[in-house]
């Protein structure tokens, strides 16, 4: 029987056009043997049973919209468990939801909103990420600032294991300190400890406070990060915090007619108790206010799409994903700069600067791969010595993981390194689940 006809025997769909399963976001080629769609938690099962037997390594899909090579895959299966997108209980005293793995984000907060909730982390990609690729991503987004990443929100979890076991790690409760936290453990795991197929959230009330979403455009590039630092030291909490440097205001402007200036600005989300103060802040800055829902709604819309509108830009692109301490805000900008010059590329930067969190997104030719892999290598270098991190929320995949044993190795030591490995070991010893990216 042929390997099509065994998963089809178990109820899974045999995907035939696999066009769409390829490559990722940042043309990182996904070539497996096979693709195929899980309905439930006993076709993930299945899937696994078979991939085993078969001694083919298992890529789970969500939305495909990862970056990094987080999806590649030779030869192997990938599992799509969109088809799993059931939000299964909502509970407004105990403000959890429970959903299956495949619900996309934006489907969630639409299914939260009509009854008074959101729930916070926001990927730009929200339209199509689901809850178990940003739960194994550990994702973050623009409400981040305030509001944590997913590690913040994730209650518990219903996990298939390499070996076909179902397990439930945690608890839909508030407070819990029984056991070792596996659902943390889980959180940034990259699909490489089990596959996810349903997940309790936490979710909030949505604000009942007025909010003004302003777009503050400069004339100096260093007043942008030092504003960031300001805003902070008068011990102001935006909502919202994100940078657009020129050329991405340029991009937006191309793609989205929008009226910007300047050499760059912040998109910022300021409840009305801090406003006036944070517009003294800002007085080097020309403030625009949305006025109305709609424009809000354009504001953020921009932003959410300013990596599309960069990407349009090129044929070839690195989406980088630095973190820095917020204090060394001003320094990650002026070496971006400093980059730039030094190998003659662009790299329009935007990002979750509230977080210290930028996405210089570097652009280049065919013949300028190499200037490009160097430029990115020496930024991360840089971000490690000064205590930063090689990725704040898009993960490692294939293109980080040399560069994540060197920040383990620098900032951590060598037998952190080996604790992870051991770990991944107890979860999945014969490596069938994404092997050949993060820590190994
Ligand atoms: C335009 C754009 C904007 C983005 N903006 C942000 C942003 O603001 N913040 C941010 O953090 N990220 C961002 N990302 C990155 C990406 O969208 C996130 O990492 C997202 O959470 C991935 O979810 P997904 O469902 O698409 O996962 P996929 O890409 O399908 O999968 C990602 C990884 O998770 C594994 N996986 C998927 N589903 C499961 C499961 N159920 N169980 C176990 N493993 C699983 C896969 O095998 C893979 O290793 C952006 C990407 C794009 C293209």
């Amino acid at each position: 029987m042929s390997l099509e006809e065994e998963f089809s025997r178990l109820g899974l769909e045999v995907v035939s056009n696999t066009e769409k399963y390829r490559e990722d976001f940042t043309h990182y080629p996904v070539e497996p043997r096979i693709v195929v769609k899980a309905k439930s938690t006993e076709e993930v099962v299945s899937a696994l049973t078979l991939a085993r037997k078969h001694k083919l390594s298992l890529t789970p899909w969500g939305g495909g919209s990862s970056l990094g090579g987080v999806l590649w895959n030779k030869g192997g299966v990938v599992v799509d468990v969109s088809p799993m997108k059931r939000i299964i209980e909502f509970d407004d005293v105990n403000w959890v939801v429970h959903v299956e793995a495949g619900v996309v984000l934006d489907d969630l907060n639409r299914f939260l909103s009509q009854r008074g909730f959101f729930f916070p982390p926001d990927p730009a990609s929200s339209f199509v990420c689901t809850v178990g690729g940003a739960v194994v991503q550990g994702s973050g987004g623009m409400r981040c600032v305030k509001y944590g990443t997913m590690r913040d929100w994730v209650l518990a979890l219903k996990v298939v294991l390499p070996d076909g076991s179902i397990v439930k790690l945690g608890e839909p409760l508030l407070k819990n300190r029984a056991g070792y936290d596996l659902v943390r453990l889980m959180v940034g795991s990259e699909g490489t400890l089990g596959v996810v197929v349903e997940a309790w959230l936490k979710v909030i009330p949505l604000p009942r406070y007025k909010l003004t979403r302003l777009l503050a455009f400069f004339h100096d590039e260093a007043h942008i990060a030092e504003a960031i630092l300001e805003l902070r030291r008068h011990r102001i909490q935006p909502e919202l915090a994100e940078y657009m440097d020129q050329r991405v205001l340029e991009a937006l402007r191309t793609h989205f007619n929008l009226p910007v200036e300047g050499v760059g600005a912040l998109l910022l989300d300021l409840a009305e108790f801090d406003l006036e103060e944070a517009k003294s802040v800002l007085s080097k800055a020309k403030i625009r206010i949305a006025q109305t829902e709609e424009e809000k709604e354009e504001f953020y819309r921009a932003r959410a799409f300013g990596g599309v509108a960069v990407s349009a830009l090129s044929k070839n692109y690195m989406v980088e994903d630095v973190v820095v301490p917020i204090s060394r805000l001003p320094d990650l900008v002026s070496m971006i700069r400093k980059l730039e010059e030094k190998y003659g590329l662009l790299a329009p930067t935007q990002g979750h600067i509230g977080d210290g969190n930028l996405h210089p997104e570097i652009l280049f030719d065919d013949s300028q791969r190499e200037k490009a892999q160097r430029f990115y290598q020496e930024l991360c270098e840089y971000v490690i010595s000064i205590g930063g991190s090689i990725t704040g929320e898009h993960g490692v995949g294939l293109q980080k993981k040399e560069l994540l044993k060197r920040q383990l190795k620098e900032h951590n030591g060598a037998p952190v390194i080996e604790l992870m490995k051991k770990i991944r070991e107890v979860f999945d010893p014969e490596h069938l689940l994404n092997p050949g990216k993060y820590i190994e």
